[in-house]
């Protein structure tokens, strides 16, 4: 317990609305059920990883407008050192992610990251001093990737193991991939690194390997409701999710890295921080929302042991 860890990365509002039938070019359609939703890669991992009980220190920009505002207090509800927050310093607005829903189901978004992009390597350079006090440090690719790369680089330097959820999926300079320690791509991320197509019949197991061979230490496949499967130089594995009813998948990927590097972070074994992923992100697909969906700690200690 007490681990603290360091994430850089995303805040974006999801705004959703649902509405009979998408809007034809300059129509105007009548919506309901709007809601406004915390969102963004980072943000939602380090919420998870301090619901898992890190302590987090949290980097990453949003703007100077009340969803910002929003930012900030859910880090001080959540308990997420969020110090090292900036506010935009180029009137950007916060990230923002609009969705609207129809009644078949469908969905069609619109995101604009905004303030995510401004977080600079002279940003990275400020925080430097705390980062090199935790444990590990997590990203994902929802800010510019000189940042992700630089924060990256300046950690291996610094014996600070990285990991990376590379999501969603941009082309990543090959240097990236030797700074990272973990790698944490979905099935469809794993192979677009490879440049393959999301249905290339090439194996999971195929997949991770030639990641690895690509330089990556530890390379950790999410495979959904199967679970995950870990690939280094000592083994080839697939660790299984546990079984659940489930509701809403928004947020599993998040709600998986955020824990496993809790875990991880505590001394835990690779395997065993993936077995600690998979019950947190099993438990968070049971329910709606992806904030509403991060279980507690004691929720997956309970079913751990
Ligand atoms: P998303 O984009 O929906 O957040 P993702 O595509 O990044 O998710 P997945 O591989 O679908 O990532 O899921 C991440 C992890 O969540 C899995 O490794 C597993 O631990 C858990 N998980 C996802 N779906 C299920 C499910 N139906 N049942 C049990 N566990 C699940």
């Amino acid at each position: 317990m007490g681990s603290r860890i360091a994430v850089i990365g995303s805040y974006a509002v999801g705004m959703t609305i649902s509405t009979e039938r998408f809007p034809q070019e300059g129509e105007t359609v009548k919506g309901k059920n709007f809601k406004a939703m915390h969102g963004g890669k980072g943000s939602n991992q380090a919420v998870a990883a301090s619901r898992m009980g890190a302590e987090v220190l949290y980097g990453g920009c949003v703007g100077n407008d009340s969803f910002g505002d929003g930012a900030i207090k859910l880090y001080e509800e959540e308990g997420i050192d969020s110090s090292y927050i900036i506010r935009s310093r180029e009137n950007q607005s916060t990230g923002v992610g609009l969705i609207y829903i129809n009644a078949k189901g469908e969905n069609e978004i619109v995101i604009d990251l905004a303030a995510n992009f401004e977080l600079s390597p002279a940003d990275i350079d400020r925080m430097l001093p705390e980062i090199s006090k935790c444990k590990l440090l997590l990203m994902q690719l929802e800010i510019h990737m000189d940042t992700v790369l630089y924060a990256a680089k300046k950690c291996k330097e610094l014996g600070i193991p990285v990991v990376l959820n590379p999501a969603p999926y941009n082309q990543m300079p090959e240097e990236l991939l030797k700074y990272c320690e973990f790698l944490v791509p979905n099935q469809t991320e794993a192979r677009a690194i490879l440049g393959l197509d999301e249905d290339s019949s090439l194996s999971d197991e195929e997949v991770a390997k030639q990641i690895h061979k690509l330089g990556v230490k530890n390379v950790i496949v999410t495979l959904g409701s199967e679970g995950a499967l870990l690939v280094n130089d000592t083994m080839c594995k697939k660790i299984e999710g546990i079984p659940v009813n489930a509701i809403d998948t928004t947020g599993a990927g998040d709600t998986f890295n955020g824990s496993f590097c809790v875990a991880l972070a505590e001394g835990h074994t690779i395997e065993d921080a993936i077995k600690f992923a998979n019950i947190s992100a099993g438990l968070a697909v049971t329910k709606y929302g992806v904030i509403e969906g991060i279980p507690t700690r004691e929720e997956v200690i309970k079913i751990a042991e």
